[in-house]
């Protein structure tokens, strides 16, 4: 038998049945009327901002990061409970804009910005963090043709790294940003070229579990900042000290100590210099915020025998939920958590592999987890759906399509 990851907090049954929003998934899927099926729960997604705007000083603005979940019910709603919008293409830029979301409160970072989605950008009112000088001067340029002041924040490269965190953003040669020794001058270009100066966004990693090592990231974030500022002269309107809060998704994961994080970013931030009292700070994060909220449901089509090992065959699969796979970012695979949503709170009974419909070894949502008994019919659940799951995975691998999605 091998370990699941740890169902997150805030799920439970009634009947026997997993229950998100307050009803039985059975009950969604039926009104549905078909799997596979992502379902995203505003309440804990709601639960989660509040437990952040407690944790966190008040003076840190929140951002959502819109790759970790574009749906747009989910984005619609976001915007009463975040201060801002991380967005990383023209494509999403279309997306925040259809939800509804006033483009001045967006930011959009990202390397490889074509011109295009440079000019949507600038004329919508969009923050651009720039990610090179070469990007900077295309932005000016097309400013400049287009008679508008453009808002321009530098990605800083930090010259340090997020410690234990699943994917490093920052530190050394990287693709993000511009290297923290050349941003002074920079942004003193940007000044004189006449652009509205925006400020720094500086990410350093994503999908940590260590509240020491944020805190301590987070602590050279703002030294580094300050450094800038004073060479630069002129504090930044706003700076972006990136995010990178994890969520337990396999065994052995613990949940992130938020109340560490949110105190020593307040000592830190008590002890910065004078020159950048005014500036207005925010944090983005995607999968903390909604990475839990959501849940993955596929149907049992077949449960079959191969050489003495259980297999349960799925409708869904790796199209949807790769990270789940264990082949989106991770080295060795481990299981995500999961369950016979249909007999939820039950026993285990046997050891069973879960996998999805796709003609590929690659297509496992489980292996060899311990489960209560299911058939076909019965409903399978993999959580932590809610980020990087269905705009993240290949929906039309083997002509397979996307899943449904429905906030509830
Ligand atoms: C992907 C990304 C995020 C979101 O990362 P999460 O791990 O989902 O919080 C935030 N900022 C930037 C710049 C990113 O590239």
């Amino acid at each position: 038998m091998k370990p699941l990851g740890p169902i997150p907090t805030g799920y439970s049954a009634i009947d026997g049945v997993l229950a998100v929003g307050g009803r039985k998934v059975t009950d969604w899927v039926d009104e549905e009327g078909a799997t596979p099926l992502f379902l995203y729960s505003a309440d804990l997604v709601r639960s989660r901002i509040a437990q952040l705007r407690t944790a966190l000083p008040e003076r840190i603005a929140l951002h959502y990061a819109v790759k970790a979940n574009p749906f747009a019910p989910l984005l619609a709603m976001m915007n009463g409970l975040v201060d801002g919008f991380d967005i990383a293409s023209g494509g999403e830029l279309e997306i925040v804009r259809a939800a509804g979301i006033d483009p001045r409160a967006v930011s959009f970072a990202g390397p490889g910005k074509r011109d295009a989605e440079l000019e949507a950008a600038i004329v919508a009112g969009v923050t651009l963090n720039l990610e090179s000088e070469g990007e900077a001067a295309r932005a000016l340029a097309i400013a400049e043709r287009l008679g508008v002041t453009p808002q321009l924040a530098v990605r800083v490269n930090p010259d340090f790294d997020l410690k234990g965190s699943g994917m490093k953003m920052g530190g050394g040669a990287k693709p993000f940003g511009v290297d923290a020794e050349r941003v002074p001058a920079l942004v003193r270009h940007l000044i004189d070229a006449g652009a509205d100066w925006q400020g720094f966004h500086i990410f350093a990693g994503s999908q940590a579990l260590d509240a020491e090592a944020i805190a301590d990231t987070q602590a050279q974030t703002l030294a580094l900042a300050a450094r800038l500022t004073q060479e630069i002269g002129q504090s930044p309107p706003r700076c972006n000290l990136g995010g990178g809060f994890g969520i337990p998704y396999f065994p052995g994961d613990t949940p992130l100590d938020l109340d560490l994080v949110g105190q020593r970013l307040a000592e830190a931030m008590a002890a910065l210099p004078g020159k950048i009292e005014s500036t207005q700070f925010c944090i983005e994060l995607g999968r903390y915020l909604v990475g839990e909220a959501g849940v993955y449901l596929a149907r049992v089509i077949d449960r079959k025998e191969s050489h003495g090992e259980i297999f349960l065959v799925t409708d869904g699969g790796l199209h949807h939920q790769l990270a789940a796979s264990g082949n989106f970012g991770t080295v060795v695979r481990r299981n995500y958590p999961s369950a016979i949503a249909t007999r939820f709170g039950a026993e285990p009974e046997e050891e069973a592999t879960i996998v999805g419909c796709l003609c590929t070894p690659l297509d496992k949502l489980a292996d060899k987890g311990g489960f209560p008994r299911a058939d076909v019919g019965d409903l399978v659940a993999v959580f932590c759906a809610g980020a990087y799951g269905a705009s993240a995975s290949p929906a039309s691998f083997l002509g397979q399509g996307p899943a449904r999605e429905r906030l509830v």
